[in-house]
């Protein structure tokens, strides 16, 4: 898989690339994101980049840099034989307590072929007649990656391990996992993949590096999306940091009144606000979009920081799904107000 052929994200996709020409690759990290929106795509994308050995770089086209495709490495994580790259995931019960994602390697590597690495869990489960809901990341799944992540490398390069769904990680599981998620061996790198669905153990997330897909779509035209909704969601933030019921009540019934696209394009704006608002509290990175009136950092400074920014992000998320999924929209949104107050005042 190269990031050619993935559609759009190519804002992540650069940021994703820039890390490795610089040598900062962070032993842990997590890919949040629908596979729908590419985020299994880019988790094997990226580590086809990590270790091509003829990276392509590009002057002004809106992919900086990909890997070549054609190289051994690149086949053979293409094909995904490459001897220093293992798969966990949520593998189904299916009446046995000790399975573990290895008793379904070929099935996992046949499904993300087929599926050109978009498929869901729903669908790889499907596949193997098991159920969703038994299908989990166990001890002996932890077990495997930490004896993995422990041998010398086949091709002297990365020990990479892809965790797909890590979320579905049980908590013995995630206990197994922590020493080597601290202090891994030199060249390790451990890429989870989950769709932002479930909440990661928050002992495994306090220790990876997340990186949060774009929704498709609506991530295209951001300054056009600030002066739609904008003022909207100044208006809400401001009572939010009131609460004052009534007000917050109408405002909410105003952007309820909005219809399904809009609001997952609204709430894909505001997740950018956000993340814009962090980098500008955290790293002094000025906002590039709202501008004038609508410049959230100077009109709400300090209001996203290292204590509440995965708070807010999951909470626009939550409603993002809940929306998606067809939710009662003032519902979703009233939820998403309290989660956002309660958040905002942790920062
Ligand atoms: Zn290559």
């Amino acid at each position: 898989m190269r990031f050619q052929d993935i559609e759009g994200q190519r804002e992540v996709i650069n940021r994703l690339t820039a890390t490795v020409d610089s040598g900062r690759v962070s032993h842990a990290q997590r890919i949040v994101g629908d596979e729908r929106e590419g985020s299994l795509q880019l988790a094997l994308a990226y580590l086809q980049y990590l270790c091509c050995t003829d990276r392509r770089h590009h002057e002004g086209g809106d992919l900086r840099a990909d890997s070549c495709g054609q190289c051994p490495s690149c086949r053979k994580i293409a094909s995904l034989q490459h001897p220093d790259l293992g798969f966990v995931f949520p593998s189904p019960a299916n009446g046995s307590p000790s399975v573990s994602a290895d008793d379904y390697q070929a099935e996992f590597r046949d499904f993300v072929l087929a599926t050109g690495a978009r498929g869901t869990l729903d669908e790889f489960n499907q596949s193997l007649k098991g159920s969703v809901s038994t299908s989990m990341i166990r001890a002996t799944d932890s077990a495997n990656i930490v004896r993995r992540l422990a041998m010398k490398s086949y091709e002297g390069g990365w020990r990479m391990m892809l965790i797909w769904h890590a979320a579905r990680m049980n908590p013995t599981a995630a206990n197994e996992l922590l020493k080597t998620l601290e202090e891994p061996l030199p060249g390790t790198i451990i890429l989870m993949v989950d769709g932002g669905d479930r909440q990661l153990l928050p002992t495994i997330e306090s220790r990876v590096q997340t990186v949060r897909l774009a929704p498709r779509d609506t991530a295209a035209d951001m300054p056009g999306l600030a002066a739609q909704y904008a003022p909207m969601l100044v208006d809400w933030l401001r009572l939010l940091f009131k609460l004052k019921m009534k007000e917050l009540s109408a405002q909410v019934d105003k952007m309820a009144a909005l219809d399904r696209q809009q609001l997952a394009q609204m709430l894909a704006y505001a997740q950018e606000v956000m993340r814009e608002c962090f980098l500008h509290t955290a790293a002094g990175v000025p906002v590039t979009i709202g501008s004038g009136d609508d410049r959230f950092d100077s009109l709400f400074p300090g209001m996203i920081t290292a204590n509440n920014i995965e708070l807010v992000c999951d909470a626009l998320n939550d409603a993002q799904h809940a929306i998606e999924r067809n939710a009662y929209a003032k519902l979703a949104l009233m939820e998403l107000s309290f989660s956002m107050s309660k958040a905002l005042k942790k920062r």
